[in-house]
């Protein structure tokens, strides 16, 4: 998944002068062994580095200075070994703008009966030193989030890796960028938002291009490079010719093809991963791209269609948070409503986010009702089961607020012969009715991301972050 840079977080042992020199040389080489084994446990996906023994105010509040000055550091990780007061912590708590970690552990996972003394009880003193330093979190509002537990435990390593990735969703919203290819589509509520207000709040650009410059990028792209993809794309999927004489698919799959490089280009040229196209705005276009989206969102852009840029920064929000791993555009289409089979189908007109396969994707070309332009070439795949979250972003008078339930994804009961398009389904985990009706009373809209990588605790963190309410529909 590309990201700006390549991200680490560094790691602060608090203390306090009090303990003399021989004290605080052990709760360093402590403080080390513990990033070493963190580092070496093979749960992080991005290293932890030990910065510092913090025992006054003035080295804490030069600490958070150069946290937030290093583009590559992603958030700070805060380890009370013994007591550390708090009020030295507070201008540099203040003055941190990156995700902070509060790793309340100890460096042995038990009471050594038989040897504890004073000196050793003095040494490890997590237990209150913890809560002298969260209180002043707390006072100060600081959305941190606190992982308890022995550190060479699998369940707080894994704790630890899935703040790592809220962190660095956090960090990467800042270089969000989304291009919009035409406006928002004629007559729809649901797709609009302040674009000024989403720089704001969440920090994405947003940006309007006129068609005819991408149609212009993707009528440079060459035959030679096209031939090459076309290769590419034959190792890869299955392709599918159906009832199509061959020369009308391998045109239509070429075409596509041509928008894949051309938007690629486009986007890379300029700096954005994220865009939004408008099937009312494709002049110069032969097709809506589908499979040129698609193959965009294998690489982890983001894209929302009929210009909800939205959904496009939302996506390439939560595809950083779930590495791009089973995770992307939804939109709610059709109902199982029968008792005992509730769920909801989810796909779109075309592009219906690859990373959700559970089978090999085909190359097939359609007839598309929408847009009038030319049959175009897409991925039809079955989506995948397991336990998920569906989110999304909703703009109101009072600004943005993301709503989101927990899912239950699931394989379709049966084939769709007839439906030339990929599918996912699922179920809220409140059950249909419930977690349909407390969605539309949110005013949550019918443009969505899926993902079953990422949790509905990384939401929840990800959220006070950017100080945006979560209607969290859970219970
Ligand atoms: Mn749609």
């Amino acid at each position: 998944m590309k990201t700006k840079p390549d991200y680490k977080f560094w790691f602060v042992v608090g203390s306090q002068p009090l303990y003399g020199e021989e004290t605080l040389r052990q709760v360093k080489e402590d403080a080390k062994t513990i990033v070493n084994g963190l580092n070496e446990s093979g749960k992080l996906q991005y290293p932890v580095e030990f910065k510092l023994v913090a025992t006054t105010a003035e080295s804490i509040t030069k600490f958070m200075k150069e946290a937030n000055y290093q583009d590559e550091v992603a958030g700070v990780i805060t380890w009370m070994h013994t007591f550390s007061p708090a009020k030295n912590w507070i201008r540099g708590t203040q003055l941190l703008q990156k995700p902070l970690l509060h790793l309340c552990t100890q460096f042995l996972n038990h009471i050594p009966f038989d040897s504890i003394d004073m000196d050793y009880m003095n040494l490890h003193q997590s237990a209150h030193g913890d809560r002298e330093y969260e209180y002043i979190n707390q006072r100060l509002h600081v959305p941190d989030t606190i992982v308890y537990g022995w550190w060479k435990d699998e369940k707080v390593q894994e704790q630890i890796a899935a703040w790592q990735h809220v962190a660095i969703a956090y960090n990467e919203s800042f270089h969000i960028r989304i291009a919009r290819f035409g406006d928002t589509m004629r007559d729809v509520a649901v797709t609009e938002g302040d674009k000024v207000a989403a720089q704001i709040k969440l920090g994405w650009t947003v940006d309007y291009y006129p068609i005819h410059e991408l149609v212009e990028a993707v009528n440079a792209i060459s035959e030679k490079d096209i031939d090459r993809q076309y290769e590419e794309l034959k190792e890869k999927f299955e392709l599918v010719e159906g009832d199509n004489d061959h020369e009308k698919y391998v045109h239509a799959v070429r075409y596509q093809l041509r928008e894949y490089l051309g938007l690629k280009q486009f986007l890379d040229d300029r700096g954005y991963n994220a865009f939004c196209d408008n099937f009312q705005d494709l002049a110069g276009l032969e097709q809506l791209p589908g499979l040129a989206v698609q193959l965009l969102q294998l690489q982890g852009y983001g894209f929302g269609p009929e210009g909800d840029f939205k959904t496009a920064g939302l996506s390439r929000l939560i595809k950083v948070l779930a590495d791009n791993k089973k995770t992307g555009l939804m939109e709610d289409y059709t109902l199982d409503l029968r008792q005992g089979h509730e769920a909801i189908m989810g796909s779109h007109m075309l592009e219906v986010d690859p990373t959700l396969a559970s089978d090999k994707p085909r190359v097939e070309v359609h007839p598309l009702g929408i847009g009038g332009k030319a049959d175009p070439a897409r991925l039809v795949f079955t989506g995948s089961q397991g336990d998920g979250i569906y989110i999304t972003l909703s703009y109101f008078d009072d600004g943005y607020k993301f709503v989101s339930y927990p899912v239950d994804a699931k394989i379709p009961e049966k084939e769709m012969p007839k439906l030339p398009t990929a599918k996912q389904m699922w179920t809220p985990k409140v059950g249909l009715a419930n977690g349909a009706k407390a969605w539309m009373y949110a005013g949550g809209g019918h443009h969505s991301v899926i993902s079953l990588n990422a949790t509905e605790e990384q939401l929840k963190e990800l959220a006070r972050l950017f100080k945006v309410e979560l209607v969290d529909i859970d219970s």
